[in-house]
């Protein structure tokens, strides 16, 4: 089974390059023939995980020493495809002395999720729909059009990981599923609780939360460094993932050792790998995007966000440049002052017309709103051309009318007069 990474991905390599195939397209030409033998050791796995768990474990009466071994070998499993398989040895993210590879390629081996060097998981995978992504995949032999284009000389290179995949299987075999058991065992005398839960379900969990990174992290949550890959960020998977949920940030810096940037980012893989790095030798190096990238990327999020919303507002109620507003004599704006006319919610009222720095407002709407409004509407209403200032300082006007959309379109013109002040 392979493990499910985005060692090649960048935000620029996602884009479909005009007049190319589509993701789509290259995307169905990965579902390869039925992989028989990797469905069946998926589904069996699944069904005697049921079984187990109803009568020869149940979880009603589960010991707590082998719930703990549960969580535990879960989690080891988490950290090592997480820090191991994805953050060193997919994307060279960090350094890593031989005793912490060997120990992260342990950990990694518990996953079940094949050697290292084991073909990776198309991250694209997420347009051909949560099934898919998730685990429809491992029911079809993987056709990777790209693997050749992916360096590996490095893993080839790398003891750690020749030996890991040579004894790939007894290795997984013995960490994943026999000492769990023997630990049980030995220690408690659940031997079957032990294969149960520290083994099988441990397994089952583990891929299903390095799954959900492609799936539902695919699918749910929020973008705030991209918008140009379906990757999301999401609290819920990160706390079930090590910090793989933060899968946003991810897909826009790949190579960073950290999946959450901000330090209030769910991220305990980051926290392991900086500790490492700042007070052992076993971490020489980590790759760190500098702040600033971080930020333009959030920026330029901002602006397509604000860009969006801008755009969704109609063109009715956006204000309007002075320069385009019809110009009307003092003689047009005083007939005009005390016409009966339709709010925007449908009531007959008065135009109540205040003159502002050279524009005619109606602030019919706005005088009902506030006392301040009001207390305005009412020295005005009966003809505001008669007073020689606003009563309103512009500050409380600005306000009023931004309070209320409708109106904040209207300066309805501009007077002829450049005279900022009312006119007299
Ligand atoms: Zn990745
Ligand atoms: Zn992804």
């Amino acid at each position: 089974m392979s493990v499910s990474s985005e060692a090649s991905s960048s935000p620029m390599a996602e884009q479909p390059a005009p007049g190319v195939t589509t993701f789509k397209a290259r995307e169905k030409r990965n579902q390869g023939k039925m992989w028989w033998s990797n469905g069946i050791f998926f589904i069996s796995m699944h069904i005697f995980a049921l079984f187990g768990t109803t009568y020869l474990s149940p979880a009603t009466s589960i010991d707590w020493r082998t719930a703990l071994l549960f969580f535990i070998s879960w989690q080891l499993a988490n950290f090592g495809i997480t820090v191991g398989y994805h953050r060193l040895w997919s994307h060279r993210a960090f350094t890593a002395a031989t005793p912490l590879r060997i120990v992260l390629a342990a950990m990694g081996s518990t996953g079940f999720q094949g050697s290292i060097k084991c073909p990776i998981h198309d991250p694209y995978a997420a347009t051909n729909g949560l099934w898919w992504a998730h685990c429809g995949w491992i029911f079809h032999k993987p056709i990777y059009p790209r693997m050749k284009l992916i360096e590996r000389a490095d893993l080839e290179a790398d003891p750690v990981v020749r030996f890991q995949h040579k004894h790939y299987i007894p290795i997984a075999l013995f960490s994943g599923l026999v000492l769990p058991t023997l630990i049980a065992s030995w220690g408690w005398g659940d031997a079957v609780g032990g294969f149960v839960w520290g083994g099988v379900m441990g397994r089952l969990v583990t891929w299903h939360c390095t799954f959900c990174i492609n799936s539902l992290a695919h699918w749910t949550g929020l973008q705030p460094y991209t918008e140009e890959v379906t990757a999301r960020g999401n609290l819920l998977l990160a706390l079930l993932t090590a910090g793989e949920g933060n899968h946003n940030f991810h897909h826009a810096f790949p190579k960073d050792f950290r999946n959450g940037p901000h330090p209030a980012d769910w991220d305990p893989s980051k926290w392991a790998i900086y500790l490492l790095h700042k007070y052992t030798s076993l971490v020489p190096s980590i790759a760190r995007t500098p702040d600033s990238a971080v930020l333009q990327a959030q920026a330029r999020v901002h602006v397509a966000q604000a860009d969006r919303l801008v755009a969704s507002v109609s063109v009715d109620d956006m204000p309007k440049p002075v320069e385009n507003l019809p110009v009307w004599s003092r003689a047009e704006a005083r007939k005009r002052h005390g016409e009966w006319v339709v709010s925007k919610n449908g009531e007959r009222r008065r135009r109540v017309l205040l003159v502002l720095e050279g524009c005619v407002v109606d602030v019919g709407d706005i005088s009902k709103a506030t006392p301040v409004e009001s207390s305005c509407s009412s020295q005005t209403a009966s003809n505001p051309f008669q007073h020689s200032r606003p009563c309103l300082s512009t500050p409380q006007i600005s306000r009023a009318a931004h309070s209320h959309p409708s109106t904040r379109a209207t300066p309805p013109a501009r007077l002829l007069t450049k005279q900022p002040t009312l006119a007299r």
